[in-house]
């Protein structure tokens, strides 16, 4: 009996100290995920540079996905994430990386969490093919309830799709374009303003700006 107990007694202390050395190995990683960093450039709506120390670091937004700078609210989804992180030290915890070798992570401002800001304030899309966040899900819902931002289009182009299209431009029929002369915006033929426009004309696949719709 006395022998039984010691040798669970030992058993016990393994256990112990094999719980210990997991704790802490988990407090080191999670100390190691997180950094800050002087906001330095802003990319698009979901890409930042940071000035980690020395060493420029760019950050992917985890989680979201913006509008490319050639689609509609482009322009406008870089500009709130630049008035929101531009030049101010951020915090970042690092979810991983992306296919690209980017760190992707949720950006911290001042307590403010960037990537749920930027689906809340109708600028980017919840990126669910690669993340599947419930916070992020419930504030796209309720983005695109209120029709405004990028949700005000009908029909708005996710960026995804937008990439794939600029990356296959052949697999979009026989390949002609329209380019409305007023405006500057091309459309591909299955847009809806293809030859519908006011003033246009043919064009070739990289005249104008891309519609944001379509992806031109
Ligand atoms: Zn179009």
């Amino acid at each position: 009996m006395g022998k039984l107990r010691s040798k669970s007694g030992s058993v016990c202390l393994l256990l112990a100290i094999g719980v210990a050395a997991t704790v802490v190995s988990l407090a080191v990683a999670q100390t190691d995920q997180t950094f800050e960093g002087k906001v330095v450039g802003v990319t698009d709506g979901d890409t930042i540079t940071l000035l980690v120390g020395r060493t420029q670091v760019k950050v992917r937004l985890e989680g979201i996905d913006a509008p490319e700078s050639g689609q509609s609210f482009g322009t406008k989804s870089k500009n709130a994430l630049a008035a929101l992180v531009s030049g101010k030290t951020v915090t970042v915890r690092k979810t991983g990386e992306d296919k690209y070798g980017r760190t992707l992570g949720v950006v911290l401002v001042g307590g403010v969490d960037a990537n749920a800001k930027l689906v809340a304030g109708r600028w980017a899309w919840h990126y669910t093919k690669y993340n599947n966040d419930t916070q992020l899900a419930k504030l796209e819902r309720e983005a695109r309830a209120a029709r405004m931002g990028l949700w005000a289009e009908s029909q708005p182009l996710p960026p995804w799709e937008y990439r794939a299209r600029q990356k296959a431009p052949a697999a979009q029929g026989t390949g002609r374009y329209w380019l409305n002369t007023s405006s500057g915006v091309r459309h591909n033929e299955r847009c809806e303003h293809f030859q519908k426009t006011k003033k246009g004309r043919l064009c070739g696949p990289t005249d104008g700006k891309a519609c944001g719709i379509c992806g031109g």
